[in-house]
C-alpha cells in the first residue's frame, strides 16, 4: 500500500437499482413512475431557447422555488432546491448533524442514510422497526444528534401517522429532525402542517417519484427560514450552479398541472390496491403500501429465487440483502399492462 492511500476518504457507496438499457424490459426496480410528466411539461419543454444555454443558470434558481413556495403556501425563504432529494438530503446530513452525537434513523429504511453518515463521518444509531415493521416513537427519546424518517418508510412501504411523528419532533427540539416525504404524494399523511410549530423541522421532497421527473434531477426541501438559510449557505460554498436551466423551467412547468398530476396518483393508487389483492391470492404477504410500490414476500417462494426468475423474465423488481429484508421483493407500481405482465410470469414462475 502507498502512503498516500492512507489519506484516501474510504466509502462503501450507494448501490442504486438497476438501470438495463435494453428497451423491452419492465423496469419495476427503482420506484419511477411509469407515466410520462405532464403535457405542460413537453411545451415548455419545446419553449426552451437553446442559446441561453451559453449562460449560467439563476445559481437561485428563483423561478422554481418561488413555484413551489406559492404551491405549498409558504412564506418566501422558506423553500430549497436541489439536484434531486438525495443532493439535498446530503447537503442536510452535511449543514445540520455536527454535534459528533449519533444521528437516529431506524434500522430498515433508506438505504442511503447510512453512506451519507459514513462519508461526513456523522456517528449513528438505527434503532430496530417491531416485528410489523413500524417506527417506534420512543425509540427516539434517547440522546442524540439529529433524527430522520422517511415517512412513508422505504422500502416497507408503511406510512405513520402524523400524531406519532409529531411525538418525534416534539421531543426533538434541540436537535434537526428531517423527514423524508419522496413517497407522501401516494397517500401518506404529511409533515407540512407542522412546519408552524417546530422550526427545527426539514420536509424534504423529490419530483422522481410522483412528477414522473426522476431523469430531471429535481428535489426540495421545506422549513424555517433559518434552515434554508442554513442549507443555502452550505451549497454555495460547495457549487453555485447546480440547477440547470432545463431542470428550473420543467419542475415550474409541472406544478402548473394540478389536473393531471392528480390523475396520475390516482391511476397508480388504484393499480397498486388491485395488485396488491391479486398478489395476496397468489400467496404473498404484501404490506399496507402508501407508496408507489409493495413490499412483500412469499409464504413458500424466497425472495431470491422470485427475483431471478423475475429477471430471466426481463421484469426488474429490487431485493435487497439486509437480515431482515432478504425474503421480500419491492415491487414499484406500473402501467395496468406491465403489472399484468408480471402476475402472469409470477403464474409461470
Ligand atoms: C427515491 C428516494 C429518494 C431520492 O430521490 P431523488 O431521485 O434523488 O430525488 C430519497 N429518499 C427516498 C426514501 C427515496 O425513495
Amino acid at each position: 500500500m502507498n502512503k498516500w492511500e492512507e489519506n484516501i476518504r474510504e466509502v462503501e457507496p450507494y448501490v442504486p437499482g438497476e438501470q438495463p438499457q435494453e428497451k423491452d424490459v419492465i423496469k419495476l426496480n427503482t420506484n419511477e413512475n411509469p407515466y410520462p410528466p405532464s403535457p405542460k411539461v413537453f411545451e415548455a419543454h419545446r419553449g426552451m431557447e437553446i442559446g441561453r444555454f451559453a449562460l449560467y443558470p439563476d445559481p437561485c434558481a428563483t423561478e422554481l422555488v418561488h413555484a413551489l413556495e406559492d404551491y405549498y403556501g409558504l412564506d418566501r425563504g422558506q423553500v430549497f432546491v436541489g439536484v434531486g432529494s438525495d443532493d439535498v438530503l446530503s447537503l442536510a446530513f452535511l449543514t445540520f448533524f455536527n454535534s459528533g452525537k449519533p444521528i437516529l434513523f431506524p434500522d430498515v429504511t433508506y438505504s442511503f442514510y447510512p453512506v451519507w453518515a459514513q462519508v461526513y463521518r456523522i456517528p449513528y444509531e438505527c434503532p430496530p422497526l417491531d416485528a410489523h415493521f413500524r417506527i417506534c416513537p420512543e425509540d427516539y427519546q434517547r440522546e442524540n444528534g439529529g433524527v430522520v424518517i422517511a415517512n412513508p418508510n422505504a422500502p416497507t412501504s408503511i406510512g405513520m401517522p402524523l400524531d406519532q411523528l409529531e411525538e418525534i419532533i416534539q421531543t426533538n427540539q434541540d436537535v434537526i429532525v428531517i423527514v423524508d416525504e419522496a413517497y407522501v404524494d401516494f397517500g401518506g399523511d404529511t409533515a407540512l402542517p407542522l412546519l408552524d410549530r417546530y422550526e427545527n423541522l426539514l420536509i424534504v421532497r423529490t419530483y422522481s417519484k410522483s412528477r414522473s421527473l426522476a431523469g430531471m434531477r429535481i428535489g426540495f426541501a421545506m422549513g424555517s427560514k433559518r434552515l434554508i438559510q442554513a442549507l443555502t449557505s452550505v451549497k454555495e460554498s460547495i457549487n453555485s450552479y447546480t440547477m440547470t436551466m432545463e431542470s428550473i423551467c420543467l419542475g415550474t412547468a409541472s406544478l402548473e398541472d394540478e389536473g393531471y398530476f392528480r390523475s396520475c396518483l390516482d391511476k397508480i393508487i388504484t393499480t397498486r390496491d388491485r395488485i396488491k389483492a391479486e398478489l395476496e391470492k397468489r400467496g404473498f404477504i404484501c404490506l399496507d403500501s402508501l407508496t408507489n410500490f409493495l413490499f412483500v414476500r412469499h409464504k413458500e417462494r424466497s425472495g431470491e429465487h422470485l427475483f431471478n426468475e423475475l429477471r430471466k423474465k426481463k421484469i426488474f423488481v429490487r431485493h435487497f440483502g439486509g437480515e431482515r429484508i432478504r425474503e421480500y421483493l419491492r415491487i414499484s407500481i406500473g402501467t395496468e399492462e406491465q403489472m399484468d405482465r408480471l402476475l402472469e410470469a409470477l403464474d409461470e414462475i
